[in-house]
């Protein structure tokens, strides 16, 4: 048996789980990285509060400064041009400067004192360019990473004019060192992966909480110093200076235009969405994982309770019984897994227990069937449309005299032999002969063939029927040897009972018509002479020589019937009647008996006999009329069966019902001879006649009611009255 190829059970499970399981994962995954894009956004958001809290720090740093520097612009010891007085001022407030050293510029820029040097030390020039616009434009300054002249370091300052009557006298000026400055990085305690930088206005770090001094002074790239001119604050992926993916923000004063920049590494921004992206893969796969187990183990039960399913329905479509093993009411090998696995095993019990119900009713009613066949008298011979033995039955075996197994599938015209001249099947004439046995009443008897080649008598009959679609044929065979020989004798012996009839009537005739005419001659010649006795007695054995003569007669007649046939010609009733009516005129006249006719048929037949018949007929009906001249019609009408029924009705004296089947036979007489004369054969000769032409004849009549006397005879097919 082949299939189509069809997915299995397990395919079909494994995609009815991912189609259950991928849209939540996919849904699931979407929150998470919209969770992840609102953590992001609000971590930058941090970032960036963060760095502006930074730069807060640093410019209040840079004002506290500032502020410091403007109290000492306004010493009377500048006024006085006492700078040792200012130096001791200017040292005293370092502390409070939060400052490294405070210088004094004069006008011209040149420097008066710084406290990193002892009053009265010779200076070298000023290195911090932005200070010097200080003097010019009289405001404070904030000036960028440099490398002081004095400590010759690098170091950012703050500078202040002095302004005596209106005019920039001085400026003043107090250095910060990165480290002081990495001190405010280092209160705001970012996490440990973040880095935070100063960065001045020329982009250059003034100042970084983690590796300081490997990177104060180095500037940064020039997208970021564009990014940091053209924006107040900013958040931005780069790449950091240690080379790892990060997120940038700053925040710029508006007082110093110092940043303050935010090194984020990007791994603390998806590092949460990675843990949720790995949290949300494994918790998919392992609810995947968990889902195919499942879906495996249903689908290894289903496949394995349809397994178990299969065999006995296999096993039930071939017809074999199912045997549930004990204790289980299911013909199955384990407990089903499911309740319509176990429905559908109990359907299928039922079917078995029905099927060998059925089996065994059908078992039964065949050996019934095969019994009555074999058991049968007659051969049964099945054969195919093409006439092969399909079944060939004991009776069959014993009568041709051939064993089943030669018989079958062999054609059956090995036990009917094909005539010659007869290009019809065996079949054929069987049925043939059924036909011709239905329109005559006789045929040539069929013959058998045994297998030794010996001829016998049959009687066959065949029915057909179809099976799908094919015509099959049902031969009943009968060996009529022993009726053939039976038949066969009888009619040896009628015939030999005829000839001795025959020859009897016909060898008493003569010596009957002597005694006859003795008896005539003794009458005459020597009837004047005897006295009235004698003469009675001499009449008397006349009378008694007559009826014997009309019995040998009639019996001649009888004996003729069978005796010496002729074969049948189409004889015109018409003209039959017509030549009885001239046979019996005397006896019609005698009578003064009217006999009409209506008209009768043509018919196939033996017209002396026919003549016969009709003789009878009518010479009864004068004899048994009442003491009125008899009225007698003769008719004919068409019968149902292809037969005439011709009637001779006559108005005597009538028969009883009592008599009328016994009136038929041979030498029944229902009166005397003193009353009628007759000798009882002429209704026995006309029923002998009636029936070798293929007919029947009955009398209706009651006492003194008349008689009508009615026989049938075949109607010539096609033939016309
Ligand atoms: P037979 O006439 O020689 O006696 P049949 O065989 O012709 O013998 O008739 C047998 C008997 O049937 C007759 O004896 C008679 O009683 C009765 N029978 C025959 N034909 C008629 C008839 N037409 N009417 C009344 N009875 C009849």
């Amino acid at each position: 048996m082949s299939f189509t190829p069809m997915p299995s059970i397990r395919s079909r499970l494994v995609v009815l789980v991912l189609a259950c399981i991928l849209p939540s994962a996919i849904m699931v995954g979407g929150l998470i990285f919209h969770d992840y894009q609102s953590d992001r956004e609000r971590i930058i958001a941090n970032v960036i509060t963060t760095a502006r809290t930074m730069i807060l720090a640093v410019d209040q740093r840079l004002l506290v400064t500032r502020s410091g520097l403007s109290a000492l612009a306004v010493s009377p010891s500048l006024r006085t041009r006492n700078f040792a007085s200012f130096y001791e001022e200017a040292t005293a407030s370092l502390p409070e400067l939060n400052a490294e050293s405070v210088a004094l510029l004069g006008a011209d820029g040149e420097m008066i004192l710084n406290t990193l040097k002892p009053f009265g030390a010779p200076m070298p020039a000023n290195h911090a360019s932005q200070l010097a616009q200080v003097l010019q434009s009289g405001q404070p300054v904030f000036a960028d990473l440099f490398t002081g002249s004095v400590a010759g370091n690098r170091r950012v300052a703050v500078g202040v004019p002095v302004i005596h009557d209106g005019k920039v006298a001085y400026s003043i000026n107090a250095s910060i060192t990165p480290d002081r400055l990495q001190t405010i990085l280092l209160q705001q305690r970012l996490p440990a992966e973040w880095v935070g930088a100063i960065i001045d206005n020329a982009g250059t770090i003034v100042a970084r909480s983690r590796d300081q001094e490997r990177f104060v002074g180095v500037k940064v790239s020039a997208a970021g110093i564009e990014r940091l001119n053209g924006q107040r604050e900013s958040a931005v992926e780069v790449k950091s200076l240690e080379g790892i993916p990060a997120l940038s923000a700053f925040s710029r004063s508006g007082m110093s235009g110092w940043a303050v920049a935010l090194i984020v590494p990007s791994s603390q921004l998806t590092g949460e969405l990675g843990r949720s992206a790995f949290w949300l893969g494994m918790a998919t796969l392992l609810l995947l994982g968990f889902t195919f187990a499942l879906a495996s183990s249903l689908g290894n039960n289903i496949i394995r309770t349809i397994r178990d399913l299969i065999e006995p329905a296999v096993a039930l479509g071939g017809g074999a019984p199912l045997a549930a093993p004990p204790p289980s009411p299911l013909p199955l090998p384990r407990k089903p897994a499911f309740r319509e696995a176990a429905q559908l095993g109990h359907a299928l019990h039922q079917a078995a227990l029905l099927l060998g119900a059925a089996n065994n009713a059908l078992t039964h009613s065949e050996g019934r069937l095969s019994t009555i066949l074999e058991s049968a008298m007659d051969a049964v011979i099945v054969l195919d449309e093409d006439h092969r033995v399909l079944m060939f039955n004991a009776a069959a075996e014993r009568l041709f005299g051939c064993s089943r197994q030669e018989a079958l599938g062999t054609s059956v015209a090995q036990f009917l032999p094909h005539r010659r001249d007869d290009p019809a099947t065996p079949i054929d004439f069987v049925n043939r002969r059924g036909d011709a046995t239905a329109q005559t009443g006789s045929a040539e008897p069929l013959v058998g063939l045994r297998r030794g080649g010996e001829e016998f008598p049959i009687d066959a009959a065949i029915s057909q029927f179809v099976e799908n679609g094919r015509r099959i044929y049902t031969l009943l065979v009968r060996d009529v040897t022993e009726r053939v020989r039976a038949h066969d004798e009888l009619l040896r012996s009628n015939l030999d009972l005829q000839q001795f009839a025959f020859v009897a009537s016909h060898d008493l005739r003569t010596p009957l018509r002597s005694v006859m005419g003795y008896l005539q001659l003794l009458e005459r010649r020597h009837g004047p002479g005897l006295d009235p006795k004698a003469l009675d007695l001499i009449h008397r054995a006349s009378v008694a020589v007559q009826t014997l003569d009309h019995l040998t007669d009639d019996l001649l007649r009888y004996a003729r019937v069978d005796g010496q046939v002729k074969p049948f010609t189409t004889i015109d009733c018409n003209e039959v009647l017509a030549d009885t009516l001239k046979l019996m005129d005397a006896a019609i006249v005698e009578s003064a008996a009217s006999i009409s006719a209506g008209r009768l048929p043509v018919v196939l037949g033996d017209r002396a006999q026919l003549v016969q018949l009709f003789q009878n007929l009518l010479a009864n009906s004068i004899t048994y009329r009442e003491a009125r001249p008899p009225q007698i019609r003769v008719s004919s009408e068409p019968g149902p069966d292809a037969v005439w029924t011709i009637s001779v009705a006559d108005d005597g004296i009538g028969i009883e019902l009592v008599h009328h089947e016994r009136i038929f036979e041979i030498f029944k007489r229902l009166h005397t001879t003193q009353e009628f004369p007759g000798t009882g054969i002429g209704l026995a000769l006309c029923r002998r006649i009636v029936e070798r032409h293929g007919g029947r004849i009955w009398v209706t009549s009651a006492a003194r009611q008349g008689s009508t006397f009615s026989f049938t005879i075949p109607m010539i097919p096609g033939g016309h009255r």
